[in-house]
């Protein structure tokens, strides 16, 4: 395992699972509110994970993580993208590296055969298309199938006040109309290997995506568990719809990860983009020091 810490750094992670080749790019860093991350846990307890800047604001990544099985190049997850409006790149600050990312890991967007959204959030699923300097949106991967949840996507559409900030459409109606897009209802294998699994809390249809090889499990919880702070079951964020459900799925995931020895894949942890999870001497999941 080689977890990266320089904050600069394009590519976060590589290391192997059984027979795959696990690799974790980014789009690069944003700011999201501290408060809002952390839901009802006070803040001089979430403070110690995650130190708030002057705007209380806390550093998060966006990774994607692709994993090539020698048959299939898998791609999970594509950032927050080039088509936020300026106001929202100066709120969020975020750097839309994945391209210069994916390019420091020698991976060719041409060569992605599979890419895998776990919901539609705008910092989710941003370089599913990429905005042209005509004007033009475009898919970023040519040659890819994309799969996401139809309930996400009809989700998103209902536009509903609570939550159609996190929703760009052109992020994933271009890939649905033109059919580049399956759209998933539940649980499914994508190819060999690699399979989706509802995990609903922080959304209705939020999917984790499976990674088994040669007797090795590893697994992008997504929102679900966002960051190595966000362990305890308990600690669930403020953006999450359906915060009781968050908890007793994230101990259905943890009831598997733990003793299965699972390498966690976190969405959100910028210095931390995978880790195993213990239980230390007050029965609390945390990261395994490695
Ligand atoms: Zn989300």
């Amino acid at each position: 395992m080689m977890p990266i810490a320089d904050h600069d750094q394009l590519l976060r992670a590589r290391t192997t699972l059984g027979d795959y080749e696990i690799t974790v790019c980014t789009d690069g860093s944003y700011y999201l509110d501290g408060g809002a991350m952390f839901g009802v846990v006070p803040k001089p307890m979430w403070e110690k994970r995650a130190p708030a800047d002057p705007l209380n604001r806390i550093l998060l990544g966006t990774n994607t993580v692709i994993v090539r099985t020698g048959k299939k190049t898998v791609l999970i997850e594509t950032g927050i993208g080039n088509k936020m409006s300026e106001k929202q790149v100066q709120i969020y600050e975020n750097k839309q590296l994945l391209p210069q990312s994916l390019a420091a890991a020698g991976i060719d967007p041409a060569e992605i055969d599979i890419v895998i959204n776990s919901h539609l959030h705008f910092d989710h699923c941003g370089w599913n298309t990429t905005l042209t300097a005509e004007g033009k949106v475009v898919p970023t991967f040519p040659n890819a199938r994309y799969f996401a949840q139809k309930g996400e996507v009809e989700h998103g559409h209902r536009q509903l006040d609570r939550d159609k900030v996190s929703y760009i459409s052109a992020n994933y109606d271009p890939l649905v109309e033109s059919e580049q897009m399956t759209l998933l209802e539940g649980d499914a294998e994508i190819c060999e290997g690699v399979r989706v699994e509802l995990y609903p809390g922080h959304t209705a249809q939020l999917q984790a995506v499976h990674i088994e090889s040669a007797g090795q499990h590893a697994c992008y919880i997504s929102d679900l568990i966002p960051t190595s702070a966000h362990l305890d079951p308990t600690w669930v964020m403020g953006y999450d719809l359906f915060p009781l459900t968050c908890i007793e799925q994230r101990k259905r995931f943890l009831a598997h990860a733990i003793p299965e020895k699972w390498l966690v894949l976190f969405t959100h942890d910028h210095a931390v983009p995978m880790g195993h999870i213990v239980l230390n001497d007050k029965n609390k999941p945390v990261l395994a020091a490695e």
